[in-house]
């Protein structure tokens, strides 16, 4: 039998987007419940206990930066158990025993970097400020709706004029440099300030995180400054990231209760199997069991593959969107590698605890040749030899993780081939993770033998389990040709769909690619307006 449920909003999609979207309604006034697939809220942004409740895992994302204080404040998040831990710096050590370490303080690192190159140590202020300048034009726009380009109806056409006069600030030059970020690989611009292998190849990591593409891949700079937009907030410089307590999940836990203090509904084990339509307009959801929750509005934030080509009917979308969702880029080399050890480790390059080696970000990237290296081995069909790795140890500051004297690491890590996602290589994935663990014990000896347990998660496991479809971090990826009005269709990038009544506010929508949460406040905004 069919039970029926009535709210104003049904949201398709307990991961962030889903819950800030649900509790942003329900603060305005509205009725509404948000339907989540697993048994679990949080998506992407999760903490698990694969290896026992001893040991809480950050099991994909790990670090916040672009979750904007607003909704911070809107959602109380703070009262609901929501602390950010600010992060270090990166500490980048080699096999040779050396290492390289980019405090968070200017001077300290001029003098750090100064061992390398003194010009690099002296051409990194200006570096901050030139990225610091850009973040200033690109921010804006990241919180900006992009307008329909093409359509010649006098409301888009007004909307397109409103964003060109906004922009009409932009000096020649400002304009040349957005360009140049817009199209460029991050080695390329990198090559153009820094000339120390070491420097280059440490700086080139948030330009190809989570990316399907090398440092020498154009478009490859817009993705390092979209990793340098964000504030955490607490007077920490823009781009600054921190670590929340708790690991990621406990960001989506406080989301969950501050939805539920206003009064949302939040419905696990809920797998939405198809919006309802009627006469050209949504009208609620079905839940695979066949139970149905009515709403004038539907909200999806699934991978919009998933919520396009499975959760609506095709008859009810026109040909080109579909296919611009059919075309919409997912490919992902990203291995997510969780280990929980009896003791931290040891740096040659660095004897002892150090605050800021392991609390802050340990980066396993020597150059821009061995990024590219990587890269090159992944898109030639075998996982990377010496793969890149992102580290981070929660647990040195973060006390509720792991029992006292012992810890977990989560490495993000890069490339095995994107085709893994459809034909996972199980025995080739746990060799590569071995090669990663291998990477670490050469820069800190005796680290694999201090591993107690290990998560392995790649592109296969991503689409499967969270529905990350091809394993993709931000929904889909941050190429040129996938940003602003094109995100996630042209025509669509307004959080609305072709279907009146049903909106989009996964990370594939502009603003969002990470844990920014834009999407959810820009579709709240368009709901609202069109009400
Ligand atoms: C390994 C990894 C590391 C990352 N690191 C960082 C980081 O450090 N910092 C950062 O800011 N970002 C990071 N990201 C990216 C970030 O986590 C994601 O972009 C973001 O969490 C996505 O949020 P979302 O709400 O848009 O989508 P999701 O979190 O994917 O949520 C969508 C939800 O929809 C649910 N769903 C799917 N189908 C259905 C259905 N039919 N019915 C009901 N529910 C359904 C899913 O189960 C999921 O819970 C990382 C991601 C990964 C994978």
């Amino acid at each position: 039998m069919t039970v029926a449920h009535r709210f104003d909003v049904v949201v398709i999609g307990g991961g962030h987007n889903g819950l800030v979207t649900a509790g942003l309604l329900a603060k305005r006034g509205f009725k509404v419940c948000v339907l989540e697939k697993r048994d679990v809220v949080g998506g992407a942004a999760i903490t698990e206990t694969p290896f026992g409740p001893d040991f809480k895992v950050t099991a994909l994302s790990y670090v916040v930066s672009l979750l904007p204080p607003t909704i911070v404040k809107e959602l109380e998040l703070e009262r609901h158990g929501y602390r950010v831990f600010p992060q270090h710096g990166y500490f980048a050590p080699a096999a040779d025993g050396s290492s390289l370490q980019l405090h968070a303080e200017a001077k300290r690192r001029h003098t750090e970097v100064s061992r390398f190159s003194k010009a690099d140590a002296d051409a990194l202020e200006s570096w901050d400020a030139w990225l610091g300048s850009l973040a200033g034009v690109l921010g804006p726009l990241l919180t900006t709706v992009p307008p329909k380009l093409g359509s010649k109806a006098p409301g888009d056409l007004m909307e397109a004029a409103s964003l060109a006069w906004r922009l009409r600030g932009l000096s020649v030059q400002q304009v040349g440099d957005v360009t140049r970020l817009m199209t460029s690989s991050v080695a390329d611009v990198l090559e153009d300030w820094f000339e120390h292998p070491r420097v280059r190849g440490v700086m080139a990591v948030s330009g190809v995180i989570g990316t399907w593409a090398g440092p020498r891949s154009p478009g490859t700079a817009y993705v390092m400054a979209h990793h340098k937009l964000g504030d955490i907030g607490q007077g920490a410089p823009a781009g600054a990231w921190g670590f929340p307590e708790g690991g990621m999940g406990a960001v989506t836990q406080a989301m969950r209760k501050a939805c539920e203090a206003l009064g949302v509904v939040v419905k696990t084990n809920a797998p939405v199997n198809r919006v309802i339509v009627r006469d050209g307009r949504a009208v609620g959801v079905a839940l695979e069991n066949g139970d149905e929750f009515d709403g004038d509005t539907v909200v999806v934030t699934t991978h919009p593959q998933l919520a396009f080509l499975s959760l609506v009917e095709r008859k009810e979308l026109p040909g080109d969107f579909v296919q611009s969702l059919e075309r919409w880029k997912s490919r992902s080399g990203t291995v997510k590698v969780n280990v929980a050890v009896d003791r931290l480790p040891e740096f040659t390059a660095k004897k002892g605890f150090d605050p800021e080696v392991h609390g802050g970000t340990i980066v396993l990237a020597e150059s821009l040749d061995h990024l590219e290296g990587a890269f090159q081995d992944a898109v030639a069909g075998r996982a990377a030899q010496t793969p890149m790795a992102d580290i981070c140890i929660p647990s040195v500051f973060d006390t509720t993780l792991a029992p006292e004297g012992k810890h977990v690491i989560s490495m993000f890590t890069q490339w095995v081939p994107s085709t893994w996602a459809k034909a996972p290589d199980r025995a080739q994935l746990d060799a590569y993770a071995d090669r990663v663990i291998a990477r670490v014990d050469a820069v800190a000896p005796g680290f694999t033998s201090s591993i107690l347990h290990r998560q392995v998660l790649g592109p296969h496991e991503m689409e499967r389990d969270y529905g990350l479809i091809g394993g993709n971090i931000f929904h889909g990826e941050l190429s040129v040709a996938q940003l602003f009005h094109m995100r996630p269709a042209p025509g669509f990038a307004d959080f609305r769909t072709p279907v009146r009544g049903l909106y989009q506010a996964s990370s594939a929508t502009h603003g969002g690619g990470g844990v920014t949460g834009i999407p959810a406040l820009q579709v709240v905004k368009a709901i609202v307006d069109d009400r």
